[in-house]
């Protein structure tokens, strides 16, 4: 029992030392929703800090973004994600 504990103290006590040695990661610049059913295929483009990305978001760079936007996939009408890539005015 009291090896038990000492086990998951220390890996408590590892699992801190991790967080502490590394730095938080940087929320991603932009963000692809996928849809939902088979194809998955991208629904909308945000921005990375957008509030209304839901939870099913990879991370995307600006030129994927732009591609997506071109194929005409919407941008997310929140985050107004085709104008802050200025793929419109
Ligand atoms: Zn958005």
């Amino acid at each position: 029992m009291r090896g038990e504990l000492s086990r998951t103290e220390q890996a408590l006590a590892a699992a801190e030392e991790r967080e502490a040695a590394t730095t938080p990661p940087q929320p991603p610049e932009w963000v692809v929703e996928r849809g939902i059913g088979v194809s998955r295929l991208p629904a909308r483009v945000h921005t990375g800090d957008c509030w209304d990305t839901g939870n099913r978001c990879t991370p995307a760079d600006p030129e994927q973004i732009r591609r997506l936007l071109t194929l005409g996939v919407p941008a997310c009408i929140h985050c107004r994600s085709d104008t802050a890539l200025g793929v419109l005015e």
